[in-house]
């Protein structure tokens, strides 16, 4: 027997003339997460994409595809001749085989209007064809046990089961944008945030060896590699920032240095970003979750920044952000202990409301000199492509 996932998209269908192009991406993306699914072959069909493959296949290829966005659910259907025969033969099998049920319903649509039975009629129909046929089960409109789905088009697509998926846009659509990604916890569902509304995302870590070590970077090309898993392909930029952050450690003021990191780090970023056409910086900052993130402080960092700063977490509590992460899958691997940059150099006060003002002040003493190192830390990037 064939063998289908059926692919529901949300809001995509609610476009208009460029509908097409959303589809169209969508089906790419699919193509994509299946790489690793030989068999799988995906097609657009009227207001689906379905994707047929193996039966062995089916588990694999439901949670790759389960991960893409654009897509509200999934269903394992078998694909069967549009002829009423061998609907009801089919039908009656599957309630046959049906394990533990008491109750059915049939919910039949009817997409292929040469199909002589309408809707209703064919649910009716079914419905007593099981009921003489299979002992011991009732029909349950409202909660049945097996409700069983039987589209008609061209060819019959019978299943029973909606496996809920992530909604939002597919990815691409959106244009791109460059994260800012360390090992922690919130970086990474930023990312994923975003990623949901249609950006491709590239990602930029800034990595401070020997303070930070190999481990801690490993961690951040594991997290690049999960979230990979949602946003497709990512460019990780590995930014060798120890020069730029040992030199504000030195010649800045002690309460200024995390912000004043902070803004070195965005000014480098948009240079990557800029370079690789992304159109927008992405953070994990959530409004007051620690002493950079007060608005002052955020005010402070988006100063430096020409492109918009998308943080789509900033009105999160942490136990929420936490929840995402677990649910993603980037949780276990952002609590393992590697040491962070920012945390390397914490200064014993931070200032909580800097004002943009003493920055520039501050940072005059470095400014001409970081204009070659921040040059020479892009120039040395290592790129990871995951
Ligand atoms: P996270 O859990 O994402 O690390 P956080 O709560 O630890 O966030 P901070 O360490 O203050 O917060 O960092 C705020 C944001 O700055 C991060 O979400 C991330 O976007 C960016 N950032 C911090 N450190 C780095 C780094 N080493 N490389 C790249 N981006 C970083
Ligand atoms: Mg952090």
């Amino acid at each position: 027997m064939e063998h289908v996932i059926l692919v529901r998209y949300g809001e995509i269908a609610l476009k208009g003339l460029n509908r097409n192009y959303f589809i169209d991406l969508l089906a790419k993306n699919i193509r994509n997460t299946l790489g690793c699914v030989p068999s799988a072959k995906v097609k657009k069909i009227q207001g689906r994409i379905i994707v047929n493959l193996e039966e062995s296949d089916v588990e694999l290829g439901m949670s790759r595809i389960q991960k893409v966005f654009g897509i509200v659910s999934v269903s394992h259907a078998v694909v069967i001749a549009s002829d009423i025969d061998v609907i009801e033969e089919n039908a009656i099998q599957r309630v046959r085989e049906a394990k533990d049920i008491k109750t059915f319903k049939i919910t039949a649509k009817r997409g292929d209007k040469t199909f002589p039975i309408k809707s209703p009629d064919l649910c009716a129909r079914l419905g007593e064809k099981i009921l003489a046929a299979v002992d011991g089960i009732t029909v349950d409109l409202h909660h049945p046990d097996l409700n069983l789905w039987i589209e008609v088009r061209e060819q019959t697509y019978m299943y029973h089961e909606f496996l809920p998926c992530n909604g939002g846009l597919p990815v691409g659509c959106s244009g791109k944008g460059a994260l800012l990604l360390s090992g922690g916890i919130d970086s990474p569902v930023a990312g994923y945030m975003m990623a949901k509304r249609g950006v491709e995302v590239i990602a930029v870590y800034f990595h401070s060896f020997p303070f930070t070590s190999d481990r801690a970077k490993q961690k951040v090309v594991d997290l690049a590699k999960i979230m990979s898993q949602y946003c497709g392909k990512i460019k990780l930029y590995v930014v060798p920032f120890t020069e730029v952050q040992t030199k504000i450690v030195e010649l800045c003021p002690d309460k200024q240095t995390t912000i004043i990191m902070r803004r070195y780090m965005m000014r480098i970023a948009e240079t990557i970003a800029k370079n690789e056409g992304a159109k927008a910086l992405i953070t994990g900052e959530s409004l007051g979750q620690v002493a950079s993130q007060t608005m002052e402080g955020l005010g402070a960092t988006n100063a430096v920044a020409e492109l918009p700063v998308f943080r789509p977490l900033i009105g999160f509590d942490k136990s929420e952000i936490v929840k995402i992460a677990q649910d993603i899958g980037t949780f276990e691997t952002s609590i393992l202990p590697y040491e962070d940059c920012c945390t390397i150099f914490v200064p014993k006060h931070p200032e909580t409301k800097p004002k943009i003002s003493e920055m520039k002040r501050s940072e005059e003493v470095i400014s001409e000199m970081m204009v070659g190192m921040m040059a020479t830390a892009v120039e040395n990037a290592e790129v990871i492509k995951l």
